[in-house]
């Protein structure tokens, strides 16, 4: 059990008024600044997604981020979304709403129907001991960095007569910290998990280097749009899927709209500093 978890009811369906606004307002600012950016860059809006990072934040939260237009969420932990799914689901099906898996099952790709469905992500590392609690609920595992952890999944959700949407989770600042493969091995990688019955692979994601320099933050979300375009050319089975680019957070999403990014992914700028790691 992460320490936090013990500190806070994750499951906590009632939400402050002003809080409420505080989310509200926040999740305007972030889809001001994400159609800004990409009309800085020429880019369609429509081509980015916003996810909300819910890590540390209770269901009266998250919902609160649904209420002003958010369709799409992310946990880092299979522990907090079994915390908090329950709940979700039920809140959301309230309003009309299908959550990742569960609800109207229009699922994760973009449709008529889309702005009736929130998509439910992991962006956070996955122990092999732990697919079975997110599968139920989660679309796509964004953090998916290896070919056995691939395989694993692949034969949870062919044992549970579906498929699963991955993106593949690239090291490309280097930094020791982080998780992702290696950039030098991203490509064959994702042939490889491509190629898995099961899973279907939609992209890449990779977490921007954590220094202030400019340059490097966009070099590395450059690298990534290169890997993703030399997949998608390389023809191999399964890589045609292979369009999503998940990089940006609160501090450089806007490099990494420039850089082509098609889901940002944000929790500070929604939701204030985290209380808990
Ligand atoms: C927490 C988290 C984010 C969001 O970070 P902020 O800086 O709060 O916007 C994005 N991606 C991952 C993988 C995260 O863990």
């Amino acid at each position: 059990m992460v320490a936090y978890m013990e500190h806070k009811d994750l499951a906590n369906e009632r939400l402050d008024p002003s809080r409420g606004i505080e989310i509200r307002d926040g999740v305007h600012r972030v889809m001001d600044a994400v159609a800004s950016a990409a009309a800085d860059s020429g880019r369609n809006p429509d081509d980015i997604r916003l996810l909300a990072a819910t890590k540390t934040r209770d269901v009266g939260e998250i919902m609160a981020a649904i209420d002003a237009g958010v369709r799409l969420i992310g946990e880092n932990r299979p522990q907090e979304i079994e915390a908090k799914a329950e709940a979700l689901l039920k809140l959301c099906a309230q309003r009309g709403l299908g959550l990742g898996v569960g609800g109207n099952g229009v699922g994760d790709v973009p449709s008529a129907r889309a702005s009736e469905h929130v998509g439910f992500h992991l962006i956070g590392q996955l122990q092999s001991n732990k697919i079975n609690k997110v599968l139920p609920f989660v679309t796509t595992i964004e953090s998916v960095d290896g070919l056995r952890l691939a395989e694993r999944v692949a034969r949870r959700a062919v044992s549970g007569g579906r498929s699963v949407g991955v993106l593949l989770e690239v090291n490309e600042s280097g930094e020791e910290s982080k998780s992702g493969c290696a950039p030098e091995e991203a490509q064959e990688l994702a042939c490889s998990i491509a190629d898995l019955e099961g899973l279907e692979l939609r992209g890449l994601m990779t977490i921007g280097a954590h220094v202030d320099d400019e340059g490097r933050i966009r070099a590395g979300f450059a690298h990534l749009r290169g890997l993703r375009d030399a997949i998608l050319a390389s023809g191999e089975a399964g890589t045609a899927s292979c369009r999503e680019l998940s990089m940006g957070m609160t501090h450089d999403m806007g490099y990494a709209i420039e850089e082509g990014s098609t889901i940002v992914r944000v929790g500070t700028a929604i939701f204030g500093e985290r209380a808990f790691i």
